[in-house]
């Protein structure tokens, strides 16, 4: 169930876990009972997808400064562009 934030008249915001077809009414307080209204807010990124979150993490840290690496990344798979055998027994760099 998502989390939702409500605000009350008296004691201020607080954040509720409800169903997502009791989210558009009135919450009860926990400090006074009172209901209060709903708060329309950023949605919660963090319950995403670790890979995703890592993602968004290190585009955000490496905005302003991107990172220096001192390699290539290792590559796993070879890609054939070609299948002419004499194309093989050219030289590579
Ligand atoms: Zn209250």
């Amino acid at each position: 169930m998502p989390t939702y934030g409500y605000d009350c008249a008296d004691c201020g915001a607080f954040d509720l876990v409800r169903p997502m077809a009791e989210a558009g009414a009135p919450a009860p307080c926990p400090g006074c009972g009172a209901p209060g209204r709903r708060l329309f807010g950023a949605p919660a990124l963090r319950s995403l997808d670790p890979a995703v979150t890592g993602a968004i993490d290190a585009s955000a840290r490496t905005a302003e400064a991107p990172g220096v690496v001192d390699r290539l990344p290792a590559s796993r798979r070879r890609t054939r562009y070609t299948a002419d055998p004499r194309h093989l027994r050219l030289p590579r760099p």
